[in-house]
């Protein structure tokens, strides 16, 4: 269970920076640039619209850098280079 050790102080700060959306930036994904998806923090893990997970660039620390806020159609698409 890797989300769940995130820190929610490090979730939070990644989501305000996100502003609610979707952070990804995959090419493949089938969105121009980021996907921008509002997402609902009620929501983590939720496959409901609105529904969203971190990301956590492989092998580091769970540090704000090192996050990504997601939509749950951009993780069930996958991660790309780097993550
Ligand atoms: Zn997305
Ligand atoms: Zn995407």
């Amino acid at each position: 269970m890797a989300k769940s050790d995130v820190k929610i102080a490090v979730l939070q700060g990644a989501w305000r920076r996100a502003g609610g959306r979707c952070e990804c930036t995959q090419s493949g994904h089938g969105h121009e640039g980021r996907c921008n998806a509002e997402l609902n923090w009620g929501l983590r893990g939720s496959s409901m619209d609105g529904g969203w997970d971190s990301l956590t660039r492989t092998g580091a620390t769970d540090s704000l850098a090192n996050i990504t806020i997601v939509c749950i159609d951009c993780k069930r698409k996958g991660r790309g280079v780097g993550f």
